[in-house]
Order: C-alpha cells, then structure tokens, then sequence
C-alpha cells in the first residue's frame, strides 16, 4: 500500500479544498487531495445550477464548476485521491494521514476542508427533488421562486432569516414547525409573525414532499392529531441545521460547542501547528461557495508560509 512522504495534505474536496490545492500547487507545494471516496467536489455536486459564484455570467452547474477546480488544480501538479481519510494524527511535527484504502501519508502541514452536512428531513423524494425545488439554501436559491409559494422547515434562528429572506421573492411563505412555538430567538421569531408574506403552520411535520420533476406541495401530518392535509409549494427550504464533519479531528484541534473548527482569524491557523483549516467546516455564518473558497486560498497561503518558516 501506498506510503508517501509530502509537504502538504488537503482533506475534503469542496470549493475550499480544491481552491487550496491550485493555490499550493502554483507554490510549488504538490499537495495531494484526499477527495473522499463516494463525495468527490463537495456540496455542489448534489446541486444544479449555481447563479452566484463570480465569473459565470450566465450560471455554472455545480458538478461542472467542481470538475474545472479539480481541473484546475491538477494541471499545476495537485495528486487527487479518491478515497476517505479515515485516521488523523495531527499532533507531531509529521502529520499523519490514513486512508481508508489503506494508504498512509506523512505530511509537513495539513489543510482540513471536510465541510458540513445539512440536516436533512429524511424523507424519500427529498435527495431527488434537491435542486428541482427542494432547497437548504436561501442565499443561493431564492432567485429561483420569484413568485412563488415557498415552504421553509424549521422553526430556529436559521428558519426565520430563510424565511424572511425568502419574502424578498415568494408570493407566500409558509413555516413548518413540528411545535407549537419556536426554538429561535424572541426577536427573530417576532419578525417572522408580522411579516405579512409569512404564514406559520404550527405543529407540522412534513410527511411527503410530492412532485415529479419539480415540487407541487408537500404533505403536512398535524403532531397533535396526527390528521394530513397538503400545503401548495414549488420550493421547500430545508432549515433543520448542519453538522460539520469534524469528528475525524475532534479532540485533536479545537473546536466550538457546535463541532465547527476553531481557527485564529483572519487566519486559518488551529491550535496545532501546521494544521489550517477552511470553507463550511469552520464556517456558520456565510457557507457559500466563494466564501469556502476564499478560506481555501488563505489555507494555502498559511500553509506555505508556515513550511517556508521550518525550512
Ligand atoms: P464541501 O463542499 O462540503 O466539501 C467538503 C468535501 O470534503 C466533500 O467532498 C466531502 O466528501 C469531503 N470530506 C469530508 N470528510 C472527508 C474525509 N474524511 N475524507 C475525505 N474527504 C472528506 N453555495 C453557493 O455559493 N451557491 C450556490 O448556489 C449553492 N448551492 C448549494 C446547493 C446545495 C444543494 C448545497 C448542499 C449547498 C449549496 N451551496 C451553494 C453551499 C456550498 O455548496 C457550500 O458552502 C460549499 O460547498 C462549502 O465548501 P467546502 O469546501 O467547505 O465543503
């Protein structure tokens, strides 16, 4: 099995791993990427178009934006490894990295970009409707529902700024909440209650998101009486939280009480030395593609600084 000695590992193949990798490879670090096995290029490979990312005038699909950064990246030299890191040692001046192929890397630095999962409601339709009207993203794709009817899931802080960025588009926009009150903040939850767009449907849980090609409505089951009725939408926004994928590292670097990796900004730095960290796995606030990468090219920088410091 593979045993290679490098200066630098990226793990996570998202915006902000890829982006890391061209910028580290253009300094002449080759870094090799662990891409991970089945999840190669991240989020926006489960998405369809992507009308934000900067330099695309007329809108880039997610999976073909990836694959240019993959590109991209290995034309100035980045190995890609399509495989899970499944052990970090990340303590030592030698970092190393175990895949789950059985590879071992001993490496100078280390960029994590494993991102973040978000929630989902578990139900069958929702992984094939994603992109043709369900959503877990307002910033990126309320454009899409100009007057439209729109349901958001949840009943956070996070469902109310969807929900109330949402207005800027729908005709209407319902919140589902499985309780009879919300878990979000008194200030957030009030905005939400006078907006005249927004409706609540109060102790609702989504028992079938329905459509063919596209969302038509969803099916809402009553918590208390357990009684079904349908709600009229073609966007359902999915606002139940996200999830870093920090247990790999968990008890190695810091991290905060959500799991999210601590770094010292507006560096990328951890705790450890030579360990930087990048895009959604540090990130609650904006989680956007340019923003993971724009973390992913100040990894890099760090992480180059930092070899030409041991040098
Ligand atoms: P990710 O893209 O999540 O990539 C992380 C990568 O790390 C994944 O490939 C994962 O498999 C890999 N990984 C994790 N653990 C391991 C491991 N142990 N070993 C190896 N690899 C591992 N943003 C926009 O700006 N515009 C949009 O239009 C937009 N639309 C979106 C639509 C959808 C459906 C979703 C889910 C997100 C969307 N986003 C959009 C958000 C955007 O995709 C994320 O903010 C961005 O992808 C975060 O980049 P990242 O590199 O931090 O992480």
């Amino acid at each position: 099995m593979s045993n290679q000695e490098v200066e630098l590992v990226i793990v996570g193949s998202g915006p902000a791993g890829y982006t890391a990798a061209v910028y580290a490879a253009r300094a002449g670090l080759a870094p090799v990427v662990i891409a991970g096995s089945l999840t190669a290029g991240g989020a926006l490979m489960t998405t369809t178009e992507v009308e934000n990312f900067p330099g695309f005038v007329d809108g880039v699909q997610g999976p073909e934006l990836m694959e240019s950064m993959r590109a991209q990246a290995e034309r100035f030299g980045a190995q890609i490894v399509y495989d899970d890191a499944t052990r970090l040692d990340l303590d030592g001046d030698v970092k190393i990295i175990e895949t789950g192929a059985g590879a071992t890397y001993r490496a100078r630095a280390v960029v994590l970009a494993m991102g973040s999962a978000y929630r989902k409601l578990d139900l069958p339709e929702e992984d094939r409707l994603s992109g043709h009207g369900v959503s877990w993203c307002a910033t990126c794709d309320g454009f899409f529902f100009r007057d439209q009817e729109i349901a958001v899931v949840g009943g956070g802080d996070s469902a109310m700024e969807e929900a109330l960025f949402l207005t800027r588009f729908a005709s209407k926009v319902t919140v589902v909440h499985r309780r009879d009150e919300f878990r979000a903040s008194k200030i957030m939850a009030q905005r939400v209650l006078d907006d005249p767009k927004i409706e609540v449907a109060w102790n609702s849980e989504v028992a079938a998101i329905l459509g063919d090609e596209q969302v038509t409505g969803l099916t809402l089951r009553d918590s208390v009486t357990g009684t079904e009725r349908r709600l009229d939408a073609t966007g359902v926004f999915v606002a139940v939280g996200h999830d870093p994928r920090s247990d790999l590292v968990t008890g190695q670097v810091d991290t905060d009480a959500d799991g999210y990796v601590r770094v010292a900004h507006p560096s990328t730095r951890t705790n450890l030395a030579g360990v930087f960290a990048a895009g959604d796995l540090v990130d609650h606030t904006y989680r956007q593609a340019i923003t993971a990468a724009g973390t992913g090219c100040a990894a890099a920088q760090d992480a180059q600084h930092y070899l030409s410091n041991l040098a």
